[in-house]
């Protein structure tokens, strides 16, 4: 007896977190920083605490209100129909509706390389399959629409993730409007989302009306600090919005993750904060870090470093944990999140550190 052949299917590879960290290198998790995913240093709004606590004692019972009352908010947000919020388990589990949705077995989607791994990931679960378009670094990553469609061949799912993971380049709203008008009349144009608080871009969300074409993922993990409850969604065009009813796992998104988005959702303060802390820490890596780094919309900046795995085992060591971005096809570069202006301040003196330690010419007599 053996599962289906999955001899193509990747392992995600999550940032690697502080427990485990410590646990290797015999130290304690208090003592590491950890900058590898993207979380939010300010943790959780105090308000979602307080609703995680109240709703603990009804846990016994299916989230059915809460999952109307959070679709109600986030669609009252957006100005939205009820139909076209699609909230799942992270904006993750909102990818997987999307591709149950739209894929038939040997469909194919777009994905952006190098990029977020899960788009690809769901694609296979669903019988289908990826190919790449270019995010290249000798344009400085820059996106563009033109890039998207030269390698684009009718694929049914094209994604564009804006921020962009790992590089943090943001495609102009023109671009997404082009990409949405150019490709074929069957193919879904998925715009993610998941870094767009952190950015000066306005939302693709208010472009529903125009296409029925365009899908837009965004996520309670990181502005909203609420990336361990895993919490999201879709906001689709109504033309297809009941597909939802057929392709949602029953209760994905759970009690206190429901209840604690309605929280976070009207805590503009913790929102304000978390993104201030985000752009002031992205320009201090900017000009502080002794290597080269690229303009990011997101909460973190991608860093050119050398050889990365080398990297980012030494300032494990010193305490601080970034990203490797071998694993998205980037040998040689960093992506380190930004934390407090304190983890920030510690981030760029152990790289500093230990870019300066691994040059060559630092180990000659
Ligand atoms: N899209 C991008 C680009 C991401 O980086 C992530 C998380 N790392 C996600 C989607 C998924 O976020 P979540 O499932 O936590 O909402």
């Amino acid at each position: 007896m053996q599962p289906r052949d999955l001899s193509e299917h990747e392992a995600y590879v999550p940032g690697r977190g502080a427990e485990e960290v410590a646990r290797d290198l015999g130290m304690d998790p208090e003592e590491l920083t950890k900058l590898s995913s993207n979380e939010n240093p300010h943790g959780p709004s105090p308000d979602a605490v307080a609703a995680v606590e109240a709703a603990a004692p009804d846990v016994n019972v299916y989230p059915k209100a809460s999952h109307t009352d959070l679709t109600e908010r986030i669609a009252e947000k957006w100005g939205l129909d009820d139909s076209q919020v699609w909230v799942s388990a992270g904006a993750d589990g909102s990818i997987d509706y999307l591709s149950r949705a739209f894929l038939e077995p040997n469909d194919d989607i777009l994905v952006p390389k190098p990029g977020f791994s899960y788009y690809s990931m769901s694609a296979r679960y669903h019988h289908g399959d990826a190919s790449t378009y270019r995010i290249s670094k000798d344009d400085d990553f820059e996106q563009s629409a033109e890039a998207i469609l030269s390698a684009y061949d009718g694929e049914r799912i094209v994604y564009a993730t804006t921020p962009h993971n790992p590089t943090g380049s943001v495609l102009p709203r023109e671009e997404i409007r082009t990409l949405a008008e150019e490709v074929d009349e069957q193919t879904l144009v998925v715009v993610d989302e998941a870094y767009a608080e952190y950015a000066a871009e306005p939302s693709a969300i208010d472009l529903l009306d125009e296409y029925d074409n365009l899908a837009v993922l965004r996520t309670f993990s990181k502005a909203y600090g609420l990336a361990g409850l895993r919490i999201g969604y879709a906001a689709v065009p109504s033309a297809w919005a009941d597909a939802y009813a057929r392709v949602n796992t029953p209760f994905a998104a759970n009690e206190l993750a429901c209840r604690a988005a309605l929280a976070a959702i009207d805590d503009e303060e913790h929102l304000e904060r978390s993104v201030e802390t985000a752009r002031w820490a992205r320009e201090y890596y900017h000009e502080e870090l002794d290597v080269p780094t690229w303009d990011s919309g997101g909460n973190f900046v991608l860093c050119e470093v050398g050889d990365a795995t080398a990297v980012a085992e030494a300032t494990q060591e010193r305490g601080v944990i970034v990203r490797d971005t071998s694993s998205f096809g980037l040998p040689e570069c960093v992506r380190v999140s930004c934390g407090t202006r304190e983890e920030t301040k510690t981030a760029v003196e152990v790289l500093n550190g230990v870019v300066a330690d691994l040059r060559p010419e630092a180990s000659e007599p």
